[in-house]
């Protein structure tokens, strides 16, 4: 399909008119493309040579009007570190419209295209590195089968944005089958906009979980769906080793998905407390707090919906929360291990396992990786440790346990290297290529897009950033400023 071609559609738009604003984006001066995606156009049926034109800078850029299109930002309001803030709502991103593809509806929307009536003291803007950030993890997470939205291009600009100093400003076209936040729900139920709130939930039902529209107590299997996806989610983050950072009620996906990527961070030496986002002084978002965040998010979810369906009944839902991100979480972390299938001890090893690694700092990655090709030789493990007593003894109860697997080494090999990655995109990788396309370099926003798109492959020309991650770049904290 050619660009001129695209027709969308605005399914958000049939909702009441306190749910969004129509908003016309304001491009940015002099864009340019720094990168498009190739798979996510061909999802959307866009042609590739399509991509490579003036037209698609100016698609990207807010700057094309496209068949149908009614562009609006959302709003939603949220739990901010705890704190309820009764209206958040698109402060930078604008809804161009969706499109209709084999796999449902697929919303775009412009991050970084100017000030719509959400933007409180914001500027509606986005700067380079922060875009950079969010275009690539969010492929990178794709990549590693973690459910997230993802994006289709990165523009930068000459276009000028102050972040304490000035800064240039960038676009990312996302893409996502929905844009619908916890917080979404919660500004409803505060402002008692109860007609609002349930076109809301049909509306979600709908786009995420349409299976359930003819169910009788469907509002109720709603928050159910909610609270396993949720659980799933936080069980991909913990078993991967990602840090999302700023999990308030408005960054947290109705449908499930990674979104809002900020000061994020992949753990490079594993640390159950690591905090990545420097905001968080008292570590509410650390990595070890995401699942129990995860249920708090979903408490403040269930309060939102009480006018819909019984609190006591939603309750009961949440209270087994724990118990699907746990048999997930350890479902995960068994796979990782290689094991056929879990046997009731296989916690203590897990927890062992933990132990060691918190206290031999070793890096989260890429222990797993060199796990994957362990074949009773512990020469390549040991390196990945600073004290090797530990790590023995770790290995000793896991020869025990192979004993009772019934792959072959070689089988064990094969799956555990399809699920341990050699390659995430550590901030220090990150930091590289927002520093050198600051100056105009785009090849290695290509390359991690290269590895982002295929963890698991082994890219000998980018084996560099195989290993664990230099000592003096590790486990830094990022600003929020984006
Ligand atoms: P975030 O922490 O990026 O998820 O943003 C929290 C809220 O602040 C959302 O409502 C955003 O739309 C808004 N926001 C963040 N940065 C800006 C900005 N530069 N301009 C306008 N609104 C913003
Ligand atoms: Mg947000």
């Amino acid at each position: 399909m050619k660009l001129k071609d695209i027709q969308v559609t605005n399914p958000y738009l049939n909702l009441p008119e306190l749910c969004y604003d129509r908003v016309k984006p304001s491009p940015l001066v002099d864009a340019y493309l720094i990168h498009a995606n190739l798979s996510m156009a061909q999802q959307l049926g866009i042609d590739k040579e399509e991509l490579d034109t003036r037209h698609f800078v100016n698609f990207v850029n807010g700057a094309m009007e496209l068949e149908g299109s009614d562009p609006f930002a959302m709003c939603y309001a949220g739990h901010q570190f705890g704190f309820f803030v009764e209206r958040l709502g698109d402060g930078r991103a604008i809804n161009i419209g969706s499109i209709t593809t084999p796999i449902g509806n697929q919303h775009l929307q412009l991050k970084g295209a100017g000030l719509t009536k959400y933007s409180r003291d914001g500027d509606g803007r986005a700067v380079l590195r922060s875009s950079v950030r969010e275009y690539l993890m969010s492929e990178a997470m794709h990549g590693l089968g973690i459910p997230t939205t993802r994006a289709l291009a990165l523009i930068g600009s000459a276009h000028s944005v102050y972040r304490g100093k000035w800064e240039k400003g960038a676009i990312v076209l996302r893409v996502s089958p929905s844009w619908v936040r916890f917080g979404t729900f919660e500004y409803f139920a505060h402002h008692k906009k109860y007609e609002e709130l349930k076109a809301l939930a049909d509306y979600a039902i709908a786009e995420s979980y349409p299976h359930l529209l003819d169910e009788a107590d469907k509002y109720l299997h709603f928050f159910t769906e909610v609270v396993g996806q949720t659980a799933i989610l936080m069980a991909h983050w913990q078993a991967v080793g990602f840090n999302h950072g700023v999990m308030n009620t408005d960054n947290m996906s109705i449908a499930g998905l990674t979104i809002d990527y900020g000061p994020y961070a992949f753990l490079d030496d594993y640390d159950f407390g690591y905090i990545c986002n420097h905001t968080d002084q008292f570590g509410r978002y650390s990595f070890g707090s995401q699942p129990a965040i995860g249920e708090w998010n979903l408490k403040a979810l269930m309060q939102a919906l009480s006018p819909l369906v019984e609190t006591e009944k939603m309750e009961k839902v949440l209270s087994h929360y724990s118990r699907l991100y746990n048999e997930r979480y350890l479902y995960l972390l068994g796979k990782k291990l290689g094991l056929d299938r879990l046997e009731e001890d296989d916690l203590e090893l897990f927890r062992h396992l933990l132990g060691m690694m918190q206290g031999l700092r070793v890096d989260y990655t890429l222990f797993f990786r060199t796990l994957s090709h362990y074949d009773g030789d512990r020469t390549a493990l040991l390196k990945v440790g600073l004290y090797h007593k530990p790590m023995h003894d770790w290995l000793d109860s896991y020869d025990e346990r192979l004993k009772k697997n019934s792959s072959s080494t070689e089988e064990r090999h094969a799956k555990m290297l399809m699920i341990n990655p050699k390659y995430v995109l550590k901030n220090y990788m990150l930091q590289e290529a927002i520093e050198a396309a600051g100056k105009g370099d785009y090849t290695l926003v290509d390359s991690l897009f290269k590895i982002a798109q295929h963890p698991y492959d082994e890219h000998l020309e980018f084996e560099r950033w195989a290993g664990s991650t230099p000592d003096e770049l590790k486990n830094k904290k990022l600003s929020c400023s984006s």
